[in-house]
């Protein structure tokens, strides 16, 4: 299918690794022009120019860390005029709920909730002026089934979704859609840190600790970053203009609900 979006620009935060790069790499398929960020600049530059020698496309990256001001402003700045904007950091650590004080829920705060909100207000101006923007943002399957030992990203991704699901409803009119994508388990270095504490926590193996949360999943495996990335395309494509304000569910049928 086309997309529709050739030669748009796009923001994708967190992109060098897992979910932000399947984005950036299903994005640069439908020929969208990419900043590509992370902190580690080795890995961002080696995906800037994987992507750019398979798909052509022009790929700028800014290695900083999003949940800065100042990282915020060199990746708004090496971007111009924002088409597309896909948010991603990393996720907050587990614990329990009696672990955290307050710095604790300030950085997961500002690290998934101020900071996509902070650059969705810079990108949002500029989208309705020219009548076309998309937003998708990357949360977690935990807003709609809070996992308890991620309760601090439990409490700064709903955050974020309340933001999203009263701020889209007040752009789509001027043609930007904003969306959450939420993740259940998948197969990104992510994963493998969240099975390491598992299989220490319950002193078993990576391998069974793996398997046992497969079990947990209808569709009996984790997703692909590959999969997560073509959803994100076809969020920001031009086929997606009346999905406004949507959390799209991607977990291999994980959380047991109807609707
Ligand atoms: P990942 O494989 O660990 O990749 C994280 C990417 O983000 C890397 O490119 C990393 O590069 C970059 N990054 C992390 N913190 C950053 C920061 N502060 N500033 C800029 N770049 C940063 O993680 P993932 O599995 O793709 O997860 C992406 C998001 O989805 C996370 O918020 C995670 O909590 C959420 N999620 C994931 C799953 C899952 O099963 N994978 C499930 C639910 C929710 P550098 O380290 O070099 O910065």
């Amino acid at each position: 299918m086309d997309l529709g979006i050739k030669g748009k620009t796009a923001i994708i935060c967190a992109s060098s690794k897992g979910l932000g790069r399947g984005c950036a790499e299903a994005l640069a398929e439908a020929g969208v022009n990419l900043v590509l960020n992370a902190r580690g600049a080795e890995a961002l530059e080696a995906t800037a120019e994987a992507l750019r020698s398979a798909y052509g496309v022009d790929v700028k990256t800014v290695a900083a860390d999003i949940t800065t001001a100042e990282g915020r402003e060199a990746v708004l700045a090496a971007a111009g005029d924002v088409d597309i904007l896909v948010n991603n950091a990393g996720g907050p650590p587990p614990g329990l709920w009696s672990d955290w004080n307050r710095d604790d829920f300030i950085a997961a705060i500002d690290g998934n909730m101020l900071t996509p909100i902070q650059l969705i207000q810079a990108v949002l101006p500029g989208m309705m002026e020219r009548e076309w923007g998309r937003i998708v943002n990357i949360t977690s399957g935990s807003v709609k089934a809070p996992i308890p030992q991620l309760g601090l990203s439990n409490s700064a991704r709903a955050g974020l979704t309340g933001f999203v699901a009263g701020t889209a409803r007040q752009v789509a009119h001027a043609g930007v859609t904003m969306n959450n994508i939420l993740p259940g388990i998948h197969a990104t270095d992510r994963a493998v840190s969240l099975d390491a504490g598992v299989s220490k926590a319950q002193g078993i193996t990576p391998d069974e600790a793996t398997a046992q949360r497969k079990a947990t999943i209808p569709a009996r495996r984790y997703g692909t970053a590959g999969e997560f990335g073509a959803t994100c395309a076809f969020l920001c494509s031009q086929h997606a203009g009346f999905i406004v304000g949507q959390n799209i569910v991607l977990d291999g049928g994980a959380i047991n609900a109807t609707i």
